[in-house]
């Protein structure tokens, strides 16, 4: 299973763009700004997004991609989330006042859009592997994404602070290649990051301590203004080597 970063940032600017990663061809892992790096060609290619939680910098995307690909597609764009997040996607985006509600466009019976409530747990097969939602815990609910391919299995964090329950399906994956995890605040805003459900360095470092040796460790949403600072603490108090996930990564399993 191939996947692209296309951004993964806690913020945009110059080429700093918000989550979205797009698993082979046709679906994407949330729909930041990111997804503003596609063609229009790739764009009309993605059959599925599957999305980790409501919040803005990964769904901000979502209405234009809709918009620009739905004339030029067959059916409809799946939109997979937990119930909650597309209920919060339903209510404050697609409701017809911030923009049109594509599950009824052009009509009921053959719209653009088709939401597609998961569970934690459940599994999906793609072309060339497994995708599986995982617990997570953040200000909204959240998951996290598995993917499992021929050569192991790759975890995305998506949004969450120190979890037990995301832990022990981390350390659950099969043969695990990369962690994909979040960071998104300093140690000297530690409080805030406990408020806002983020990870920080000091508590994200003493959680790594549980991985397997070969696991490789990316560290995401950084926030812009911060994003040194926030990943030499890391590198200082982690017991293994970690790296900034950044656009135009690409990761196979
Ligand atoms: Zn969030
Ligand atoms: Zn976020």
């Amino acid at each position: 299973m191939k996947l692209t970063v296309l951004g993964c940032d806690g913020g945009i600017g110059g080429a700093r763009h918000t989550t979205c990663l797009k698993l082979g061809a046709h679906a994407l892992i949330d729909a930041g700004t990111g997804l503003s790096s596609l063609s229009l060609a790739e764009m009309a290619a993605i059959d599925h997004v599957f999305l980790s939680h409501a919040h803005l910098d990964h769904v901000a995307l979502l209405p234009l991609l809709v918009d620009s690909v739905g004339a030029a597609r067959t059916r409809p764009l799946e939109v997979h989330g937990l119930p909650a997040t597309l209920d919060s996607l339903r209510q404050h985006i697609f409701n017809w006042q911030i923009w049109p509600d594509f599950s009824q466009l052009p009509s009921a019976e053959a719209p653009w859009l088709q939401w597609r409530p998961l569970a934690v747990g459940e599994r999906f097969a793609m072309d060339d592997g497994y995708l599986t939602a995982l617990p997570a815990h953040h200000t909204v609910p959240a998951v996290a994404y598995r993917l499992e391919g021929p050569t192991g299995s790759l975890v995305f964090s998506g949004d969450t602070s120190s979890d037990e329950a995301f832990w022990q399906a981390v350390l659950a994956s099969p043969d695990l290649r990369h962690l994909l995890i979040e960071c998104a605040f300093p140690d000297e805003e530690s409080r805030l990051a406990g408020q806002a459900r983020h990870y920080s360095p000091s508590r994200l470092a003493a959680d790594l301590a549980q991985l397997p040796a070969q696991v490789q460790v990316w560290i995401s949403h950084l926030k812009p203004t911060d994003a040194e600072r926030t990943l030499a603490q890391i590198a200082a108090l982690a017991p293994c080597e970690v790296q900034a996930l950044a656009a135009g990564v690409v990761l196979t399993v």
